[in-house]
């Protein structure tokens, strides 16, 4: 069997789900389970009701309702002709906009939109499309079933940062899909969502559907994880800056983990988890080009030779020094700050230490109200957000002639912060300016690549 993941511009509208039912049928005989993520900006959209309806403007959140319906209305109506299966689909919208509505009277009410309240908002984006994809391909003659995650991706109950319990999801796996894919059906379910054991709904960080399809795909013993989506690989950057950036053929489990982690968003970084702990290659293809033969990420079993394979980024970095209050020893203070980085699960980009102080170079958003309370109960904080991050990335990276000396060469006049060479030797980035860091992506590749 494999799993097809396919992302949210592949689903954004009738023409685009008319061809993945293409993709999806050319693959048949292959046995696929199908992972669907919300059409393109539906979860953005869910989330700004949540804060709309937080901030009690209860009429922004109806309005924002009424839009997003209509985007899945009008995509239900030019795909599905007169008849059975489009009353369902009519109807099944109908039930996910009443519980749309109703969440939106509760949190506007209580002018409260905790983590919990917004996993149920988030999910029904995923809901919606999963099951249009599903009847479609009923409608077309594929034998697919619709299957809600929450009757296999069991997670604890950290919201919107859910972890599946891995033994739960594999025996329910084996109990609910294998059996489907067994009698010949094709399984269609949703990305991102999960469920608690008591049936609440979680979610398990935004992008993370990428990271359901792999996961499917290690526990049932998948042949490949297909991640669809809307360019032809990986490149060495990302399109949308650098667009003569190249197709990368290969890529291992750790080049696309620390590619991905430090901004790629091509793929959630979590993706390559299971797929190297099951030892499943991935493969990236475009649902706009299926014919290209996309970048295969698989384990590598050659000593890599160092070069620089890809160069990624991302904004909105902060950069948080912490000093510990003269009344706390070194011990108290690190296992303070050890504790408030796990607790919370906080992604670090980069930790620096020294005697006095430690320093986090985090997404600006992982550094919460919350977070930062927790911090000041033992230290001093200091915050400069608006700095972003650039790396370069590929096995043995550090051992590349002349790299540092060439990164700063192309960089040139644009001034950096902090720089990371990575335990692993893997990656070498700089913390820049976030206004800058685009210009500094453009040189490097330019450097390294042209
Ligand atoms: P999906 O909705 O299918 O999950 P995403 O928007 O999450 O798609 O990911 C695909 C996007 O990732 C591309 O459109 C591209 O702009 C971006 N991207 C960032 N870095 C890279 C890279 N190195 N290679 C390819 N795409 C990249
Ligand atoms: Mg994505």
């Amino acid at each position: 069997m494999i799993t097809m993941k396919f992302g949210g511009t592949s689903v954004r509208d009738a023409d685009a789900i008319a061809n993945i039912v293409r993709i999806i049928r050319r693959s048949l005989d292959r046995h696929p389970v199908v992972v669907i993520s919300a059409i393109a900006q539906a979860t953005n959209i869910l989330e700004q009701i949540g804060r709309s309806a937080e901030r009690g403007d209860g009429g922004g959140a109806a309005d924002l309702i009424g839009s997003l319906m209509e985007r899945h209305r009008t995509i239900a109506s030019e795909l599905f002709p007169e008849g059975s299966r489009k009353e369902h689909i009519t109807f099944f919208l109908g039930e996910i906009e009443e519980t749309l509505r109703t969440l939106v009277r509760g949190i506007s009410t209580l002018k409260e939109l905790t983590p919990r309240s917004l996993d149920a908002l988030c999910s029904q984006g995923e809901l919606m499309s999963s099951k249009i994809v599903a009847e479609i391909l009923g409608e077309e003659g594929i034998p697919s079933e619709w299957i809600d995650t929450k009757d296999f991706l069991i997670t604890d109950d950290i919201h919107t940062r859910a972890r599946p319990r891995l033994s739960v999801v594999e025996d329910r796996l084996k109990k609910v899909i294998q059996p489907m894919l067994a009698a010949g059906g094709v399984p269609v379910t949703q990305g991102y969502i999960g469920s608690t054991s008591d049936g609440v709904r979680t979610t398990m960080g935004r992008e993370s559907s990428d990271y359901t399809g792999a996961l499917i795909g290690g526990l049932l013993g998948a042949d490949i994880i297909e991640i669809w989506t809307d360019v032809s690989g990986v490149r060495t950057a990302d399109p949308r800056i650098v667009p003569e950036a190249k197709r990368i053929d290969h890529l291992s489990f750790g080049e696309a983990f620390r590619l991905t982690y430090y901004g790629a968003k091509v793929l959630h970084p979590k993706t390559m988890e299971p797929a190297r702990v099951y030892n499943i290659p991935i493969h990236i293809l475009n649902s706009g080009e299926p014919d290209l033969p996309g970048t295969i990420i698989s384990s590598d079993p050659d000593p890599a030779v160092p070069g620089v394979k890809s160069v990624t980024s991302q904004c909105d970095v902060g950069i948080l020094t912490l000093t510990p209050r003269e009344k706390y020893d070194q011990k108290i203070f690190r296992d303070h700050v050890h504790g408030v980085v796990m607790e919370n699960r906080l992604e670090a980009l980069l930790t620096a230490s020294s005697e006095s102080h430690v320093v986090l170079v985090c997404k600006s958003v992982e550094i919460s109200p919350i977070v930062m309370k927790s911090f000041e109960d033992v230290c001093d904080t200091a915050f400069i957000a608006g700095k972003g991050m650039l790396c370069l990335v590929g096995s043995n990276i550090m051992r590349t002639p002349h790299l540092v000396e060439r990164t700063f060469r192309a960089v040139g006049d644009i001034p950096s912060y902090f720089v990371e060479t990575g335990s692993s030797g893997d990656v070498f980035g700089i913390v820049v300016d976030d206004v800058e860091v685009n210009d500094a992506v453009r040189r490097v590749h330019a450097e390294f690549f042209q």
